[in-house]
């Protein structure tokens, strides 16, 4: 007899980058065993504090014969850069019963709602731009050409804000961590 394993959902977890998503992203993981995250590909090149466990480091090249065999679910230029989620991290641990997180900007969120109109979607904002530059200069791991760019992005990302079905405005690590466990917990009951 075959047993039938319900199909995971897919949460998706968009915010401009500094206002806090990575680091509630690894806290909510721990708490949920049945939450995976998917590792995206990327052109960007990898930063002093990041291994291979944050992302698919590619070449352009990589990056082209992954499009050309279809194995991306949605792919994107960010910050001038390309990156896109891979169907190999999805589909097979959705089929398993694991719920797979997918932490990926607004374009691909537009993308992957047409496809998945049922994924849970969650914006994690910062307080203020101005908090965001500051926290962007205190990280220290981007350029300042590349913090003004990540600023602009911002703005354009908080323009889709009302797409989402939750926000957060992550004012404090230990809050903005709890409303996320809360919220998924009710969504995946
Ligand atoms: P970072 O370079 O700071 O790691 O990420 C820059 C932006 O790219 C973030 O907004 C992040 O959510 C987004 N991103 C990461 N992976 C993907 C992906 O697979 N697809 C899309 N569309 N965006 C992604």
């Amino acid at each position: 007899m075959t047993s039938m394993t319900n199909q995971g959902k897919l949460i998706i977890v968009s915010g401009p980058s500094g206002a806090g998503k990575t680091t509630i992203i690894a806290r909510t993981l721990d708490a949920f065993n049945s939450i995976v995250c998917a590792k995206s590909a990327t052109t960007r090149k990898q930063r002093h504090n990041e291994t291979s466990d944050n992302y698919y480091f590619l070449s352009n090249e990589e990056f082209n014969q992954k499009i050309e065999n279809n194995d991306f679910l949605e792919w994107c230029i960010v910050h001038n850069n390309r990156y896109g989620t891979l169907k190999s991290e999805v589909i097979d641990q959705q089929n398993k019963g694991q719920h797979v997180l997918l932490e990926i900007d607004v374009q691909g969120t537009k993308k992957i709602q047409k496809t998945f109109p049922d994924c849970i979607k969650i914006f994690i904002a910062p307080p203020s731009i101005e908090i965001l530059k500051q926290r962007l200069l205190e990280r220290n791991t981007d350029s300042i050409e590349s913090i003004e760019g990540r600023i602009e992005e911002a703005k354009r990302e908080l323009a889709s804000i009302d797409e989402y079905d939750y926000i957060i405005e992550n004012i404090n690590l230990d809050d903005s961590t709890n409303q996320l466990n809360h919220y998924l917990m009710e969504k995946l009951k």
